[in-house]
């Protein structure tokens, strides 16, 4: 009890602090009154963050979540997976599609694959966006490589040999997971116990040491407007309500809750064009093979992708309870050991929509259950040619975990991510402008390197 009410205490403080603060750097322009404030600190925000630390810019981080220390385990994830608390299920769209998303310092970094793609480049060229110099940057930073053949399990092994001599194109992924510190448990997706992994959590240290100030367990409702400008934000912390005032607000709060917060803010064209990347695993149990020992998603298939829509990736979930949340009771007698899979990651559609009280619609049209059947049936080839018994072969629920589209660019931001209020950008998934079909990190941190040159 007595943690709990210290860091109550301690919120409170803070948010008092920052609230009432009167003069903390050069650039605030009056009383109470901030340059920029970012809302979020996942992939977009604090590459943001970041970067306008580095330029020595005046910069308040408002955080929803805590900064979670424990991490790597099934237990741990149900702290910061946005989930029921009690029934532990996931958050799912009206229609049933389950939604992977965390809520916590850093954003579904924490929780990623460790996959750095580019990807989206040409529809963001046609935008008028060229990102070559901040993906390299990006790219160098966090270190992205290819991962090593001889570091595969057997079972990714046996994918590989097998997809060649099926004509298929797999190969090594690339990522930004640091071979020396990886100890390949495979559980990459309840964020990684041996720091192996980049997440955005680099970067905020980065914008910390620059001066960034931060503030957990602030969640912003709204922002502030007067006359078409921003004028602040309005969030709700265990202090209750407060406002924060500033000259530029950035949201990147992530694909759901970006738009939530732009329609309570009056920007009620926010919210439409959801996509989430749906996908679906399609598992096996062999006699003698294991995927259990690598980094998820550690080889891919592109071959796909332009003509058809979707990308093929070695994946399984060793817990037994995320099975059962994919595909029922038989999720939990299939052995982890002894499990193949593989994800069919699809181009969706962006036919979804987030309400303003965060719930959302994300429908399977015919055109994604085409692209996932399709993928998910190459997939039981491969597996079979790997020497999987075919009745063993379960695909799993449909599923996202790169909601985007809902603030697009050309649609509710300019190509400068600023929105129709002046000083208001998005800089996140949301502005996406079609489902990338592919991991999108290294997109979303290329744009907020992008925006940080612009606004400075
Ligand atoms: C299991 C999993 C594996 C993935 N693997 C990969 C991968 O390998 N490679 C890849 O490129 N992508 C991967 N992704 C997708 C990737 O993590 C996301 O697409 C990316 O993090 C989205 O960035 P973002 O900035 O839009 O949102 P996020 O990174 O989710 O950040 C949003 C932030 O806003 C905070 N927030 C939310 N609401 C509020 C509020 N009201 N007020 C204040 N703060 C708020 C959140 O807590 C969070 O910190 C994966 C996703 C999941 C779930």
């Amino acid at each position: 009890m007595l943690p709990l009410l210290k860091n109550r205490l301690s919120i409170q403080a803070n948010v008092a602090r920052l609230v009432k603060k009167l003069d903390v750097g050069g650039e605030k322009m009056e009383k109470n009154k901030y340059k920029y404030i970012v809302v979020g600190m996942g992939a977009g925000g604090a590459t943001l963050a970041m970067e306008l630390a580095k330029k020595s810019k005046q910069v308040v981080l408002l955080e929803k979540g805590r900064n979670e220390t424990r991490l790597g385990t099934f237990r741990d994830s149900l702290r910061f997976y946005d989930a029921n608390k009690i029934t532990m299920m996931p958050a799912k769209s009206k229609e049933g599609t389950i939604l992977w998303r965390t809520v916590m310092a850093g954003g579904s970094t924490v929780v990623s694959c460790g996959n750095g793609v580019r990807c989206l480049e040409d529809e963001l060229e046609v935008l008028g966006i060229n990102l070559e110099a901040e993906f390299t940057e990006a790219e160098a930073e966090m270190k992205v490589s290819t991962y090593d053949e001889r570091r595969l399990s057997t079972g990714s092994k046996k994918i590989l040999e097998v997809s060649k001599q099926l004509g298929y194109h797999m190969e090594p992924m690339p990522k930004f997971i640091d071979a020396t510190k990886c100890r390949r448990c495979g559980m990459c997706q309840f964020g990684c116990k041996y720091g192996a992994k980049w997440t955005a959590l680099d970067y905020l240290d980065v914008a910390k040491k620059n001066g960034a100030e931060i503030l957990y367990n602030s969640k912003v409702q709204k922002v502030l407007v007067e006359n078409g400008k921003v004028k602040g934000i309005g969030l709700i912390s265990s202090h209750g309500y407060s406002e924060i005032l500033a000259d530029v607000v950035i949201l990147a709060a992530g694909g759901i809750a970006t738009p939530v917060i732009l329609q309570q803010s009056g920007i009620q064209d926010a919210g439409q064009g959801l996509f989430m990347d749906l996908l679906v695993n399609t598992y096996g149990v062999s006699k003698d093979l294991t995927q259990t020992n690598e980094p998820t998603m550690a080889l891919v298939d592109h071959g796909f992708y332009k003509s058809k829509g979707f990308i093929l990736s070695p994946f399984i979930n060793q817990s037994r309870l995320v099975r059962f949340i994919e595909m029922g009771v038989k999720g939990i007698f299939m052995p982890a050991e002894r499990l193949l899979g593989i994800m069919t990651k699809t181009r969706d559609d962006s036919a979804g929509k987030v309400y303003p009280d965060g719930t959302f619609s994300k429908p399977v049209t015919d055109a994604d259950r085409a692209r996932l059947d399709e993928g998910s049936s190459i997939s039981r080839d491969i597996l079979v040619k790997a020497g999987i018994d075919n009745k063993s072969i379960v695909v799993t629920k449909v599923q996202g975990a790169h909601p985007g589209g809902t603030a697009a660019i050309g649609r509710v931001v300019d190509k400068d991510l600023q929105t129709k209020v002046s000083n208001l950008f998005v800089c996140d998934g949301s502005v996406l402008p079609r489902s990338p079909g592919m991991p999108p990190i290294l997109t979303i941190a290329a744009l907020a390197k992008r925006l940080a040159k612009t606004l400075a």
